[in-house]
């Protein structure tokens, strides 16, 4: 792209040229293999992170461009971390469901994260079947008992999809309080998902 000509992207590790992650800050990625996150809850059976997170590091940086601002580049080395640590961790799903975001932030940005990343990770294995309705108003502005409260009722199933019977992987970009990937497993086991598991990119306040 001509602009990228005009403009070099600077690598958000090492601020060296050549797209948002060189090669080495990439092998350094690739090198974490995150873990899991415990959660002790009846219907999220497990919950994965791909990397680790520090304040103002690479993690952070990337997650927030990718939030706010989509970048092909970004979502692609996501999918592809994705991919490595799901075959690590052994993780079997019969679908892929991503965290669903709020029809104000999707006017907004104009896509949902966790949907491209699911995508990315196998676009045929995706089922799209969560809404979230925040009419409640901004989660963020909750505390954390608030937020549990608020959730109850906000996140539903599309009638057009069937969960019946299926393995569930929950996907989401990071995870802070856990209590939308929570009420997202409630629901799916609600409506007849055999099993839910998460994983996301990193655990932290992005
Ligand atoms: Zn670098």
């Amino acid at each position: 792209m001509i602009l990228d000509f005009l403009f070099p992207r600077l690598c958000l590790g090492c601020e060296k040229n050549g797209g948002y992650v060189c090669a080495k800050c990439s092998s350094v990625l690739e090198d974490d293999f995150g873990g899991e996150i415990r959660v002790s809850d009846a219907h999220l059976e497990q919950l994965f992170f791909c990397l680790r997170y520090k304040k103002g590091g690479i993690v952070q940086k990337l997650i927030k461009q990718f939030k706010y601002k989509y970048s092909t580049e970004i979502c692609k080395l996501f999918g592809e971390i994705f991919r490595k640590r799901i075959v690590r961790w052994h993780l079997r799903a019969d679908v892929l469901v991503p965290a669903p975001t709020s029809r104000a932030r999707l006017r907004d940005r104009g896509f949902n994260q966790s949907e491209l990343l699911a995508k990315e990770i196998c676009l045929k294995k995706v089922l799209d079947c969560l809404v979230r309705n925040d009419q409640h108003g901004a989660q963020a502005k909750l505390n954390r008992a608030g937020r549990i409260n608020n959730l109850r009722g906000m996140i539903a199933m599309r009638s057009e999809f069937d969960v019946l019977g299926k393995k569930v992987l929950l996907v989401d970009d990071v995870a802070t309080t856990m209590s939308t990937l929570k009420e997202c497993a409630r629901v799916l086991k609600a409506s007849g998902a055999k099993s839910v598991c998460g994983v996301v990119i990193a655990r932290g306040e992005c």
